[in-house]
């Protein structure tokens, strides 16, 4: 059996160990610290957003968001349906109701035309929306400026769900640090990974400062343990964060890396028929976490993206097809959803290809070699 290639897999860039045996020796393991503190400033100088608060997931960081942003029960939530299901989740622990919205063909990334007919028809149905969920899905920057202008004009809360999108930036300003809230996340399949964990960014101090208190278990302030709030366990550790402060050194690395892996398939699988890559648009920088395709087998001579998918993991390849939009997960059904067919079409004719910064090479031309066979 060939080795097997990932889709996306950790890759440490050799310090993590510094700031954890550092961690170790001041017996500084759990939790917060200056681990912690530096991980949040670096983070900060990297987004150029104000405040930072680390914690143990992107999720969490969405879940804390939706609560600094006021949404509770009975409240709706506009969600881009084109994302990992993390991004939903948590409007639902809020008991909140998902609104979906699908995706303009540009960047797969939230239709901001469709968004404001949503955002018309759910006060027309007597409810306003209390905050929009937008995502830089695989790295790519949503488009920014018409969603920040929507959003302000209706008032609306806009959270920005960066997760995979650290490094990505549009007109120079960074992904997350559009929105009120911003999210990301150090899952180990990400661009950087903390083995696990997540941030909420801002630049509003006091709703930073509530976050850090919530997901501390809301302790007041007294010598006993003293609650106002209902509270989390949602922090970051200090020896994750050691391991983000290692990887936070290479992020630059780690994006020219993505890049590069995407020009590599460009280059070589760019002019088969039917094949077309998820490509930038002017003044947006991806970071490509993942390189992206859709297959059109019309044009492809009748090669489709399970063709592709099937051929890779008979060689040991793992590739997976685009995420399944949200308004088409079993779990989802109930709610409401606005669709103009480009995120279902993108599920149906996409793959994910094998994207790690650690791709040598030779996996890179084992992967292309497969894809071009199949042409032949
Ligand atoms: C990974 C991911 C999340 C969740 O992050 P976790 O750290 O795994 O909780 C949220 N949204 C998107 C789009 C993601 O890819």
């Amino acid at each position: 059996m060939n080795t097997k290639i990932w889709l996306s897999s950790p890759h440490m860039g050799g310090e993590e160990l510094t700031f954890v045996n550092e961690a170790f020796a001041a017996n500084w393991i759990a939790p917060l610290g200056p681990n912690v503190d530096g991980f949040e400033a670096e983070l900060s100088n990297v987004t150029g957003v104000k405040h930072v608060a680390a914690l143990s997931s992107g999720t969490s960081a969405l879940h804390l968001a939706l609560i600094l942003a006021g949404v509770g029960r009975e409240d709706e939530v506009i969600c881009q349906s084109m994302t990992f299901s993390a991004s939903a989740n948590p409007i639902m622990y809020v008991g909140a109701l998902p609104v979906f919205v699908d995706s303009e063909k540009d960047t797969w990334n939230m239709d901001p035309d469709l968004l404001e007919e949503v955002i018309i028809d759910r006060i027309k149905k007597g409810k306003k929306p209390k905050a929009i969920i937008v995502v830089h899905l695989y790295g790519m920057p949503a488009k920014m400026e018409e969603i920040v202008a929507i959003a302000r004009k209706y008032e609306i809360t806009l959270i920005e769900d960066a997760a995979e999108a650290l490094g990505s930036s549009y007109k120079g300003t960074a992904c997350g640090a559009f929105g009120d809230y911003g999210i990301l996340s150090f899952n180990g399949n990400k661009i950087i990974t903390t083995s696990g964990g997540g941030a909420l960014i801002s630049n509003d101090e006091a709703a930073v400062r509530q976050a850090r208190f919530l997901a501390t278990q809301a302790r007041d302030n007294a010598p006993h343990y003293q609650h106002s709030h209902v509270g989390y366990n949602y922090r970051m550790s200090n020896i994750c964060a050691g391991i983000g402060r290692g990887q936070l050194k290479v992020l630059h690395e780690r994006v020219e890396q993505r890049r590069s892996n995407k020009s590599f398939y460009t280059q070589t699988l760019g002019q088969l028929p039917g094949i077309k890559f998820l490509e930038e648009v002017p003044g947006s920088f991806s970071n490509f976490w993942l390189t992206t395709l859709v297959i059109d087998p019309a044009i492809s001579k009748g090669v489709t993206r399970e063709n592709i998918r099937l051929a890779l993991e008979a060689d040991n390849i793992e590739s997976r097809p685009l995420w399944k939009p949200m308004h088409l997960q079993p779990v989802f059904a109930g709610a409401p959803a606005y669709v103009n067919g480009v995120s279902e079409e993108l599920f149906n004719t996409g793959l994910c290809l094998p994207s790690g910064s650690n791709l040598m090479r030779a996996d890179l031309e084992r992967v292309a070699k497969i894809i071009r066979n199949l042409f032949d």
